[in-house]
């Protein structure tokens, strides 16, 4: 059981990665190449260099120094981060999320790390995109207590288009995962005129009714704040400029799901 991962990043007081106050615990790498991704720094599999845009005036001198994204960290170094915070996990009702990138990549570090937080009664979530061979969600089910777990697109075509991957996987290993009779909530990040047509939300409704009993859904508004990683990282972002959606454009898309018998959050 490896007692080392990959990670890029780690972040303190979440509170839209699952329920109460929570430690996020960002892993590299990321089977999509969804054109919209908030995190670029997490695709590659391996460290990688990210440039120093705007070094502040009196350092100048590292403007041109690359950084280096991604780290190998023991699971007690990890854990040493995580038990910082017990109390706000407790009084909050909080606990600790493993994302991406796409966590199920690195199984068995992730195990290993789910395993001693159950053994210490904290929390776990893991947000994932579903697209790992279902042996990966098998190596974890037992410690795992609850699975975010992200639905973009019902039409293959526009899936492949937008993330470089088919969505059949996805949807497949959403099934299998019915059948395990884990908790989990679907999450429908909302990208303007990509995944938040109404046209998608009603077929992934019509996919969730007649294929799964999921009731609990999160929906993901579109922010732009990914935009300027890409820079850094020499990357292109394709969704150019896009529009963020009002408040009533978000009402109307949970009223197309709480209208079926779906809970809805936010
Ligand atoms: S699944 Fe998530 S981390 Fe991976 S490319 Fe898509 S948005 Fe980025």
């Amino acid at each position: 059981m490896p007692n080392s991962g990959l990670i890029y990043d780690i972040k303190k007081y979440a509170i839209h990665d699952g329920p109460g106050i929570r430690t996020t615990i960002f892993l590299k790498g990321c089977p999509l190449d969804c054109w919209w991704c908030h995190n670029p720094e997490s695709r590659s599999r391996e460290p990688q260099s990210r440039k120093n845009l705007r070094p502040q005036k009196s350092i100048a001198m590292f403007a041109n120094i690359p950084q280096l994204v991604g780290v190998r960290v023991s699971t007690a170094a990890v854990m040493e981060e995580i038990r910082k915070d017990v109390l706000f996990y407790d009084q909050s009702g909080g606990g600790v999320t493993f994302s991406g990138g796409e966590p199920l990549l690195q199984a068995d570090f992730l195990k290993s790390m789910l395993k001693i937080c159950r053994h210490e009664n904290i929390h776990t979530a893991v947000d994932t995109s579903g697209y790992v061979d279902f042996s990966a969600f098998e190596k974890v089910l037992g410690f795992t207590d609850v699975f975010l777990y992200d639905i973009k697109l019902m039409d293959d075509a526009l899936h492949r288009k937008f993330t470089g991957v088919s969505n059949r996987l996805i949807l497949e290993n959403l099934i299998k995962l019915q059948e395990k009779n884990v908790t989990l909530r679907v999450r429908i990040p909302l990208i303007p005129a990509i995944t938040d047509t109404e046209l998608n939300l009603k077929a992934i409704i019509s996919f969730l009714k007649n294929e799964t009993q999921y009731k609990e859904i999160d929906l993901l508004p579109f922010n732009q704040m990914g935009e300027s990683k890409y820079e850094r990282l020499d990357m292109e972002y394709r969704t150019g400029p896009l529009k963020m959606q009002s408040t009533e454009e978000i009402e109307e898309m949970k009223a197309l799901f709480q209208k079926e018998g779906f809970r809805v959050s936010p």
